[in-house]
């Protein structure tokens, strides 16, 4: 389809200096003519003879062809025809029923602004989004209307989805938390249980697109659908709007969602509600609500993933030989035996008294042991201590042993 995304910004009738009502045969002479006069063969380094040449073959090879002709044609026309109004109109019912099935490719969001949009956006061959994307582009602000929400097809009348912050406390977010939060926005409108109709009244399947929103029609390969102008696309007619809601079925309000925090979450984790954000169109699926989650720093614990971090001061002698300490954990505590000969920040594993996964099972608790020197010491103290660095250097324990920066 590479040649049919140029068509729009060609005039090749002009190219070949014919009408547009010209005959197959015109047509072939005119080509002729101009192919013979700037023939490169016949004019050598001659780039404007060139130029022209290549116009004109270019020219003829669509409108030269009386398939390619009618399908250049009719895109014309539908470019002429008020380019993005005509496509409720006449022009877009010509462009359906002529052009191939280029058509399908893509209606990119260009059509939105009704100007200025090249046939690229017309032509373009990756497809990214279904035909409601199609239409939801071409729709909206092409037809101008004051119902251009409710024109843009079945799948936009979703509610939009949400997005909101909680910020949990660092024991909470582990253990998990069921956290009320506030939202004022689109909301189903509780006086007519969001059909939009008044109460007492309900809405009636429309007519013209049996409720489907949409009008399509099946010609061969190609399939086209546009939304149905009967009933804006919602597939439902409305005789008597409710008053709170404009018949929209949604109003804003002011609710309170709770939201189940699942136990492990991490600083900057987004949960997901399905269907909690606004509300959609008389009734039309609500979009889903996006929670992101901070937590609060712990004055005791930090996480590893599911296990709990926590630094327990000791004694040199309680390192030295060994003792019990006992470890505030998330919901109680624990007894944690240092073995005789722990070093300084050794880490000590607790299983499964660390944060509580899914799974019903806990990471680890890591108790990392750090010595604390007592800033002063009485004689009784000192002396024993001293009596302690004696017998150190007789037994011969070196502490720089295996250490890299010992002398010699
Ligand atoms: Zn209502
Ligand atoms: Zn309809």
């Amino acid at each position: 389809m590479a040649a049919q995304r140029e068509w729009a910004d060609k005039d090749y009738y002009k190219d070949l200096g014919v009408t547009r009502g010209a005959s197959e045969d015109e047509i072939k002479k005119a080509y002729r003519k101009i192919a013979r006069d700037n023939h490169p063969d016949s004019h050598p380094g001659d780039s404007s003879a060139e130029d022209r040449f290549k116009q004109a073959s270019e020219a003829y090879a669509v409108i030269g062809d009386i398939k390619k002709r009618k399908e250049y044609d009719e895109l014309k026309d539908m470019l002429a025809s008020g380019g993005l109004g005509g496509f409720g109109g006449h022009g877009f019912n010509t462009a359906r029923n002529g052009a191939s099935g280029s058509f399908r490719t893509t209606f990119n969001s260009n059509f939105d602004t009704g100007s200025g949009f090249s046939t690229s956006d017309l032509f373009g061959s990756e497809s990214s989004g279904g035909i409601g994307d199609i239409l939801g582009g071409l729709f909206n602000g092409g037809r101008g209307s004051a119902s251009a929400a409710a024109t843009r097809g079945q799948r936009n009348l979703r509610g939009a989805d949400v997005e909101t912050e909680i910020t949990l406390d660092f024991r909470e977010a582990t253990r998990g938390a069921t956290v009320p939060i506030r939202l004022t926005n689109p909301s189903p409108c509780q006086q007519c249980h969001s059909s939009g109709a008044k109460p007492g009244s309900s809405p009636h399947t429309c007519h013209t697109c049996d409720g489907d929103g949409v009008i399509s029609e099946n010609r061969g390969a190609f399939g086209f659908s546009e939304p149905c102008s009967t009933c804006g696309g919602t597939g439902s007619k409305i005789d008597d709007p409710c008053t709170a809601c404009d018949g929209s079925g949604v109003t804003t309000r002011t609710r309170t969602i709770t939201v189940r925090v699942p136990s492990g979450v991490v600083d900057g984790q987004r949960v997901r509600l399905a269907g909690q954000g606004e509300a959609g169109l008389r009734g039309r699926p609500a979009g889903d609500l996006f929670v992101t989650v901070h937590v609060r720093p712990d004055k005791l614990f930090t996480r590893k993933g599911d296990d709990l971090c926590v630094t327990v001061p000791a004694s040199f002698a309680e390192l030295a030989l060994g003792g019990v300490v006992t470890v505030p954990t998330l919901d109680s505590k624990v007894r944690v035996k240092i073995p005789a000969g722990t070093n300084d920040g050794r880490t000590l594993r607790v299983r499964g008294r660390g944060v509580p996964k899914r799974n019903q099972s806990s990471g680890d608790l890591l108790v990392t042991v750090k010595v604390t020197i007592p800033p002063q010491l009485d004689e009784g103290a000192a002396s024993a201590l001293r009596s302690y660095a004696a017998e150190e250097q007789r037994i011969g324990f070196d502490p720089r042993a295996d250490w890299p920066g010992k002398e010699g």
